[in-house]
């Protein structure tokens, strides 16, 4: 028992199957809780249409308040057609690019796991599909997205477009270092993508890892070029573990590896900084079946043992978690949108109450 550990969780359901999910993963969180005797003060917060609603802000001060002096963020979804006509700085989804940048997030997980029993949810084809289990680092805060000069300027008769893609030694030191660091979590390999032979970007990205890895010997680095890496995907993604990119590549490729999984509602991800971690789902709030008991709650569960895993240290529990939720789908457990014949059809209540009495 570790009876002397406490954790403060700022918690925001937000909006459509937002507050479905998060019921379910606070189902689990509590349970671990009373099983290992650690505390987790749970505070709920506003963000998204619902904050909206009440406070007139999709990210009402108290809320940022509550995060900041919380030691994990576990947020459901945001936004819904209710809210789509508001001008860009009014809608939900500011609230949660706001709520990024506030906790100075710069790298972005996203994992891809193929669970037994469900390679038929891919595209691809089950000797391909089967036991994937890897994940996309990627460099959130810098790179094409955020360089400057950009910016669409006439010239003459025409219109020239131009955006910067520019990384500090800094920026690319940090984020190897974190996917190092999870890698010491998982199976030890490395793979940073990059497109060294054409882009000066690419070729201090490769030699800054490369400086990196010199304090990670237990580690094992390669590089792939990013067209390579996304053959490689589709062509063998057991290949990997931890694939490191920056923000462009990895946007691109961390959407390629969720799709190897064909199911949106199972995939967890984390944002993290130097400071508190924000753990959400990778789906949005599913307005077209919310209210109605069918979203898969897996994801935010996920995210659950993620928040444990990267950010309170808690291996044993976060592995409890994925435990649980491989027994019950290994007993043939479905929510509609997983659902296949011969499978047993659940809710999003029943399959979270499955997952909690698998623990
Ligand atoms: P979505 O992810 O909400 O839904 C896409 C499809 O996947 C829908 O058919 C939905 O029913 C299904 N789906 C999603 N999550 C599911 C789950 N857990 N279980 C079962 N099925 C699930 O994406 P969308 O429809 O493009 O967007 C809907 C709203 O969500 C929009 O307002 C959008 O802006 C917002 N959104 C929010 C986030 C976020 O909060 N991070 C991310 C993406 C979209």
């Amino acid at each position: 028992m570790n009876k002397n550990l406490t954790y403060k969780i700022a918690v925001l359901p937000g909006d459509g199957i937002g507050p479905e999910v998060m019921d379910g993963a606070l189902e689990v969180l509590k349970s671990v809780g009373k099983k290992s005797g650690i505390r987790f003060n749970l505070s709920l917060g506003l963000i998204g249409g619902v904050a909206i609603d009440k406070k007139k802000d999709p990210l009402p001060a108290e809320t940022l308040k509550l995060c900041n002096e919380s030691d994990g963020v576990l947020l459901a979804a945001i936004g819904g057609p209710k809210w789509d006509k508001l001008e860009p700085s009014k809608k939900p989804e500011t609230g949660l690019l706001k709520l990024r940048k506030a906790l100075d997030v710069y790298a972005n997980l996203r994992p891809a796991k193929i669970f037994s029993g469900m390679e038929k949810s891919s595209t691809l084809k089950k000797e391909v599909i089967k036991d994937v289990d890897l994940i996309v680092v990627r460099e959130l805060s810098g790179g094409l997205y955020y360089g400057k000069p950009r910016g669409i300027k006439k010239v003459r008769n025409s219109h020239q477009a131009v955006n910067t893609m520019s990384y500090s030694t800094g920026e690319i030191e940090r984020i190897a270092k974190v996917a190092f660091e999870i890698a010491r979590k998982r199976r030890k390999e490395v793979t940073s993508v990059d497109k060294a032979n054409v882009l000066e970007c690419s070729q201090l990205w490769r030699k800054t890892v490369e400086e990196v890895s010199k304090s990670y010997p237990d580690i094992k680095l390669s590089h792939l070029y990013v067209d390579n890496c996304s053959m490689q995907l589709v062509r063998n993604p057991r290949q990997f573990d931890v694939i490191l990119t920056e923000n462009l590549f990895g946007d691109i490729l961390s959407d390629e590896a969720s799709m190897l999984t064909g199911s949106i509602g199972m995939l967890p991800s984390a944002s993290l900084g130097d400071g508190v971690g924000l753990y959400e789902p990778v789906h949005g709030s599913a307005p077209d079946i919310a209210g109605k008991n069918k979203a898969n709650p897996i994801a935010m569960i996920l995210s659950v043992a993620a928040m444990f895993k990267y950010s309170f240290d808690l291996e044993k529990e976060a592995e409890s978690i994925e435990k649980a939720v491989k027994a019950v789908i290994k007993k043939g457990y479905r929510t509609p949108d997983i659902m296949e014949s011969g499978k047993k059809l659940v809710g999003t209540k029943a399959m979270a109450k499955l997952i909690r009495d698998e623990l």
